[in-house]
């Protein structure tokens, strides 16, 4: 169930998966052991980048079961998530509590936030939830909308070509079965050209690529701005 309804952003079948698995999120062995493998990355990324996060106001769009949400409060963000599925919200909820982080979750589409809160933070992050929805530029223009002037904004999301498909689904879905069949489709990846150029469109400068790749022998993910080819995060920067 999920609080919004006809919501033109948001494809039900997708927030589906995500309500069905929530009791799962921090299991770091479950269907969300990537992103627990990837959370110190990024975030050791965002604060590198930013400066550090003490005190700065985020937003984590799309924040699921609130993994990086919470690490952002931990490194003394006044973090927010929102997401459209109410359960993992409720266990990012009850995850925050259980580890004393301050962290206020709501479950509200980036659209109706951006319209209420527009220009209020410095750290909006959208992780690896583009993918997801019918209009990844009408979630991209209300991340730009919801950043300060001088705010950052970061993304991430998976690419589209064959290598990505090979990758991202026949791999990770079927051959190491890092992630249920089925999470991704195909035709939603998104070429960085397409994202970048939708944020500019939206107000954003680009300020730096990276890439996240995976070696399935010895299970690490890097940070590798040479291979955007797969995985890839970009960060970017409202004007001032
Ligand atoms: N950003 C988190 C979770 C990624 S999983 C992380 O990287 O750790 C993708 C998330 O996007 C899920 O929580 C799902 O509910 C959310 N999502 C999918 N479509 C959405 C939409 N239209 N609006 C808001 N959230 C959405």
């Amino acid at each position: 169930m999920t609080s919004t309804t006809a919501n033109p952003n948001l494809d039900p079948s997708e927030v589906a998966k995500f309500q069905a698995l929530a009791s799962r999120w921090w299991d770091p062995t479950s269907e969300f052991k990537p992103l627990h493998a990837i959370n110190p990355l990024r975030l050791q990324w965002i604060i590198g980048l930013t400066g550090g996060l003490h005190g700065k106001r985020s937003v984590d769009i799309g924040c699921g079961g609130g993994i990086l949400t919470e690490a952002m409060a931990q490194a003394g963000a006044q973090a927010t998530g929102i997401d459209l599925a109410d359960r993992p919200l409720k266990v990012a909820q009850l995850h925050a509590l259980e580890v004393g982080a301050k962290v206020n979750y709501e479950a509200i589409s980036a659209e109706d936030f951006a319209a209420r809160e527009p220009g209020q933070f410095d750290v909006v992050t959208c992780m690896e939830m583009l993918e997801h929805v019918p209009y990844p530029e009408s979630t991209i223009a209300a991340a730009t909308a919801l950043a300060k002037p001088g705010g950052w904004v970061f993304f991430s999301t998976i690419n589209r070509n064959p290598k990505a498909f090979l990758f991202a689904i026949v791999g990770a879905e079927y051959v190491l079965r890092l992630l249920p069949k089925g999470t991704h489709d195909y035709s939603k990846f998104i070429k960085p050209s397409e994202l970048i150029g939708a944020a500019r469109k939206s107000g954003l400068e680009l300020v730096q690529m990276n890439g996240l790749t995976y070696n399935p022998i010895t299970e690490v993910y890097k940070l590798n701005p040479a291979d955007t080819t797969v995985n890839y995060l970009v960060a970017m920067r409202k004007p001032a």
